[in-house]
């Protein structure tokens, strides 16, 4: 049989990751790799976890091994109201709720349940991979705007709306990481939070803001979360537990108006019928008994250190010329090389010669250019391997630009 014939043509819209290929190499070698986002396995409340699923199990087992609502498990629901409200997640009264497997599947079914091929989604430069690949699926177009330590450049995002207006066309909406940027590490000031939420009301838009980080920020900082300025109904909120508790679980979240969520919960009738009921009823025990709050503090003392870590090797080893963002939370800093270099290309060498992996930049970049950056990953590695690998990365570039 003929496979290119049979294989269904929506799926040569997303491009399997050349990325992937080279970091294959990474297998078996003592390579570095500061490539992938991992969670630090040390977080993961290992034995917690044993004993809740344990109890769970034999005392609740008929309700947690059987299927659910499609929106969650309803006592979650409540749980994870809870939750939200306790860190300043404003959920309406009039608000869904929808569990989802991992915030990748509410993605999905925002995608599935929002975009027609040809609308107008705003991303940021560099944005979330995982994202652009679901609106790519659903055939939207991209349209990216810069980002810079104090997140999307807001007055940039008024000039694309002006524009498009201007064409007659309509942007539907906007996705962004406001608060510890994957890939960047950056969060949106106030003033352009606010500066959004007014464009987005002037131009009627939808803002869709993915959250997997606020909930272990490295240092004190005040922020508003999109979802809790919005007094219009226009935010749909992704929440997830995978960098809080363990993405094995998966298990996600999103909030906003209810007639969105009512979609995306028939969209998921036909995806999965519902999430996993014994990971919703894990993730409920766990929010229940403090042990979320517990790990997402240890999280935040473990990413803190290693994110320290990887700067002062950079400061004290990257060639002058470069530079690079300072995260304030999450598990990445973006790194900006001189223009003119090109990440993709160097990444075999530094492979091969140099034993560290990175990921190019340009695959964060909808619009093909980010040629000169790279994504530096600091989650996973222990701290000496990290500090190396670092330094491997500094040797490399400075061979590079002699
Ligand atoms: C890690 C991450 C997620 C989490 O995805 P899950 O499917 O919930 O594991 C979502 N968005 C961004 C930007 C991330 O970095």
């Amino acid at each position: 049989m003929e496979m290119g014939e049979l294989l269904a043509r929506r799926l040569s819209r997303i491009e399997a990751s050349d990325i992937r290929e080279i970091l294959k190499l990474t297998e078996g070698r003592q390579v570095i790799s500061l490539a992938g986002g991992l969670p630090d396995p040390r977080v993961f409340p290992r034995e917690e976890l044993a004993e809740i699923t344990r109890e769970i199990i034999e005392e609740r087992g008929e309700a947690a091994l059987q299927y659910s609502p499609t929106r969650g498990v309803t006592a979650f629901l409540e749980v994870l109201r809870g939750f939200l409200a306790q860190r300043g997640v404003r959920v309406a009264g009039d608000d869904g709720l929808l569990v989802a497997t991992g915030s990748q599947e509410a993605l999905f079914l925002a995608g599935l349940a929002l975009v027609n091929p040809g609308d107008i989604v705003v991303v940021e430069k560099p944005t979330y991979l995982a994202a652009v690949n679901v609106f790519r699926f659903f055939q939207a177009r991209l349209v990216p705007v810069r980002l810079d330590e104090e997140g999307m450049d807001t007055v940039e995002l008024e000039r694309v709306l002006r524009e498009a207006e201007e064409r007659g066309e309509r942007v539907k909406m906007v996705y962004t990481v406001p608060t510890a940027q994957n890939p960047s590490g950056v969060s949106m000031s106030m003033e352009r939070r606010r500066h959004l939420m007014e464009l987005a009301s002037a131009y009627d838009l939808l803002v869709i803001e993915d959250d997997p980080y606020s909930y272990f920020m490295f240092e004190e900082t005040d922020f508003t979360f999109l979802k809790t300025l919005d007094t219009e109904g226009r935010v749909l909120y992704l929440g997830t537990s995978s960098k809080i508790l363990t993405p094995g679980l998966r298990l996600g979240w999103a909030v906003g108006p209810e007639p969105i969520i009512a979609a995306m919960e028939t969209a998921k009738q036909t995806v999965d019928l519902h999430s996993s009921t014994l990971s919703q009823f894990i993730a409920m025990e766990a929010m229940k008994r403090g042990i979320v709050d517990r790990t997402a503090r240890r999280a935040r003392e473990i990413y803190r250190e290693k994110r320290d870590a990887m700067l002062e090797e950079m400061e004290a080893h990257f060639p002058r010329g470069t530079r690079w963002t300072r995260p304030v939370g999450g598990f990445f800093s973006f790194v900006y090389l001189p223009e003119g270099m090109d990440a993709k290309e160097m990444l075999p060498e530094a492979v091969e010669k140099y034993q560290v992996a990175y990921v190019p930049g340009y695959s964060f970049y909808v619009d093909g250019t980010g040629r000169n950056t790279m994504r530096l990953s600091f989650s996973f590695p222990p701290v000496d391997v990290l500090r190396e690998g670092v330094r491997r990365l500094a040797r490399f570039l400075q061979d590079k630009m002699k």
